[in-house]
């Protein structure tokens, strides 16, 4: 592919279209990510088992490798441009690693599976999907406006929906293109969906928030090094909104009715739950109880990325599922899939989210 120079500004673009203007965050009562809303749509169960159970998920192979990826495609660019090369990304794998283990010391349980023959090796696949990268881009001739942004808007009045953009490039004539990196393993049409989904959350809230449809939703799949863009329109946002809103209103009802359902599909493979899912013979543990009441003033804390530099979000109390009536919390559903904790992807899309909402995903 052809890399384009892109230049840091300010979007400020002013569209035909008439995004509308998020209401005061007072009124702001629940939150969404797109990994939480990809879960409910992949499986209403897994919806359960992330954001209400929150049971544990042990990182996977694929979501650390993601994350370190993540991490270090993170840091490339903080290089002068000229100096963006793959042999400086390989320098940035290692020590990236030792950041990422000292921050989440469950990731160096990646190595206890028998999945890998040790951290050298884990290492050395790493610069193999950074490699992946080079061939589809060259950062030299980058300079994104944003990278691992975390972004929000309300919808409806009510519905906080955010999550992090892996990186977001500005073209001089205030053109936005947001890019995903995808460095999950798992079959391309299993996730690819999913993918779409994520992209198309981030590019309503940008139109919502900047008033300006991205240009380009970018995937950039490192292991097969493979470029995938798509277009979005206004109509096609408006459509993407109200299926948000329908989504959420039947996580709503599902929370109300303490209703969650499993839905197998060949992402059961990659989920951590099946010794809990009637599926596979398993039973769900029972359902949390609702907590007391919270302060509705209260900030809303941002969804957790794996991976990234910015604190955890606190996790919330059992039950406190967002806007769900029965549960008189606050709801607060967060998440980054991807590699282990992105909204991301993978083997990893449906594992907690790497330095993204997925695991191996983004
Ligand atoms: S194993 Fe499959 S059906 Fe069961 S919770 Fe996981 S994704 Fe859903």
């Amino acid at each position: 592919m052809t890399a384009e120079t892109v230049t840091s500004q300010t979007a400020t673009g002013g569209p035909t279209d008439s995004p509308t203007v998020p209401p005061a965050a007072a009124q702001v009562t629940a939150s969404l990510s797109p990994s939480r809303a990809a879960d409910f749509k992949t499986c209403p169960l897994l919806y359960r088992f992330r954001s209400i159970d929150r049971l544990p998920e042990r990182p996977s192979l694929e979501q650390a490798r993601g994350t370190l990826v993540h991490a270090v495609l993170e840091r490339l660019f903080d290089l002068p441009a000229e100096q963006r090369t793959p042999a400086a990304a390989g320098d940035l794998v290692a020590p990236q690693w030792d950041r990422l283990v000292t921050e989440q010391a469950e990731l160096a349980e990646i190595f206890t599976t028998g999945d890998l023959a040790g951290p050298a090796e884990f290492l050395a696949s790493a610069r193999e999907l950074l490699d992946g990268y080079f061939t589809v881009e060259d950062p030299r001739r980058l300079e994104p406006a944003e990278r691992e942004s975390l972004v929000s808007t309300v919808v409806d009045e009510q519905l906080l929906i955010r999550g992090y953009i892996d990186r977001l490039d500005v073209s001089p004539d205030g053109a936005l293109r947001v890019v995903d990196y995808k460095t999950g393993g798992a079959p391309r049409e299993a996730f690819e969906a999913r993918a779409l989904f994520q992209l198309k959350f981030y590019a309503l809230v940008l139109w919502r928030t900047r008033g300006v449809v991205p240009r380009v939703l970018r995937l950039l799949y490192l292991k097969d090094a493979e470029v995938c863009d798509y277009t979005p329109d206004a109509e096609e946002l408006v459509r993407f909104e109200r299926t948000l809103l329908a989504l959420w209103r039947a996580i709503e009802q599902a929370t109300l009715a303490r209703d969650f359902r499993p839905k197998p599909s060949r992402l059961c493979d990659w989920c951590n739950h099946q010794a809990h899912c009637p599926t596979f013979g398993g039973t769900p543990p029972p359902f949390p109880e609702p907590t007391a009441p919270v302060d509705p003033a209260a900030p809303i804390p941002p969804p957790s990325r794996p991976g990234a530099r910015s604190a955890p979000a606190p996790a919330p109390a059992p039950g406190s599922v967002a806007g769900a009536p029965a549960v008189p919390s606050q709801s607060t559903v967060t998440g980054r899939e991807g590699e282990a904790g992105r909204e991301g992807e993978a083997a990893s899309g449906l594992g907690v989210g790497s330095a993204q909402e997925e695991p191996g995903s983004s």
